[in-house]
């Protein structure tokens, strides 16, 4: 168990590319994307200096993330370099699963254990509406590779979509009784417009209501090491299932991550518009040091707030740029 104590800022998300392979409905900001150009893109020396001077500021954890991440060339070796960082402890990837299959092994091979796949249905043709793209059965037979291979802790995210794939919530909570995953379900946040987000946003406290024929849930003893997903355990399933609600109750007490975009904007909170420019600084040739004290700059304006902007649902900032900035 993690112990408890004042809030250490150590996890840092790293997106890798802005390019992605679906076109989720939540996830809009496709729709008027102008992809950035290559070069504004970090490179990923830029990336491993970046991360070691995180890691100097107290990071432990990175999260690679996009876009999709599996799209960049060159992602295994990058890995294999990120798990040699000192200081960095645990290396992540959250994907999209649709290139899972071809690359679980060589990123199994680089030392990458702990895999994050998002998959919001289990219908095909639903699928193909929710992210413009017939790739269900790649996703799962991704899924099936990793599995063979042991990643472990694989996670599956699941994004609750009232009206679209809410009937599937026990279905996909099955996924946990037949499979040592751990299946977490996530309250869709108002990165589309508002009206589409108020017509499909629905609340953690259902999912579980609808979950409760799965009889009663046991908190898992690892709950404290969680972050923001509260986890548990259903009678004879043999993952987890996990429930993230940033929206209907937020997190920022225990948010310990700081995301840093495909472009190098170092930011403290997915929700708020402040970021630094990180990439400048860095081709600027500036020394590690100013950079190390940036980093510090941005976590202790992290440490400084105790709520993002959404809370009270007054000032729901729509259209977010998830892709660029990293989910
Ligand atoms: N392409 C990768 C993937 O699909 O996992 C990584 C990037 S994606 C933006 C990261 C995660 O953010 C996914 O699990 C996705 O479902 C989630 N996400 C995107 N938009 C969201 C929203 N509006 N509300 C909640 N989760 C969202």
């Amino acid at each position: 168990m993690e112990e408890s104590g004042p809030l250490k800022i150590n996890y840092l998300r790293l997106s890798v590319t802005d390019r992605c392979n679906l076109r989720c409905v939540y996830c809009t900001y496709w729709r008027d994307w102008q992809k950035l150009p290559s070069g504004e893109i970090l490179r990923y020396e830029e990336l491993l200096r970046l991360t070691a001077i995180a890691a100097e500021a107290g990071i432990r954890k990175v999260r690679l993330t996009g876009g999709e991440p599996l799209l960049r060339r060159g992602l295994v070796n990058f890995i294999e370099k990120l798990k040699r960082l000192p200081g960095i402890d645990q290396v992540c990837l959250t994907t999209n699963g649709v290139l899972l299959k071809e690359l679980a092994p060589a990123l199994f091979g680089a030392g990458l254990r702990r895999l994050n796949v998002s998959l919001d249905t289990l219908k095909r043709e639903r699928y193909r509406r929710i992210t413009g793209s017939d790739r269900l059965p790649a996703v799962l037979a991704g899924l099936e590779k990793a599995t063979s291979l042991g990643f472990n802790p694989l996670k599956i995210n699941c994004v609750v979509l009232r009206g679209l794939n809410d009937d599937e919530i026990l279905d996909i909570a099955r996924l946990a009784r037949d499979h040592p995953f751990q299946v977490r379900f996530i309250e869709l946040m108002p990165t589309a417009s508002r009206t589409w987000w108020q017509r499909h946003f629905l609340p953690m406290a259902e999912v579980r209501q609808r979950l409760a024929v799965l009889g009663s849930l046991e908190p898992s003893i690892r709950e404290a090491a969680a972050g923001p997903a509260r986890i548990f355990r259903a009678p004879g399933f043999r993952g987890e299932l996990g429930f993230i609600s940033p929206m209907s109750q937020h997190h920022c007490g225990v948010c310990n991550r700081l995301r840093l975009s495909s472009d190098g904007a170092l930011r403290p909170c997915l929700l708020e518009e402040k970021e630094l420019d990180l990439k400048g600084a860095l081709r600027q040739g500036v020394s590690d040091a100013l950079l190390g004290h940036l980093f510090q700059k941005v976590i202790s304006l992290k440490l400084r707030k105790s709520a993002h902007p959404i809370t009270g649902l007054k000032a729901i900032p729509c259209d977010l740029p998830m892709v660029s900035i990293g989910g």
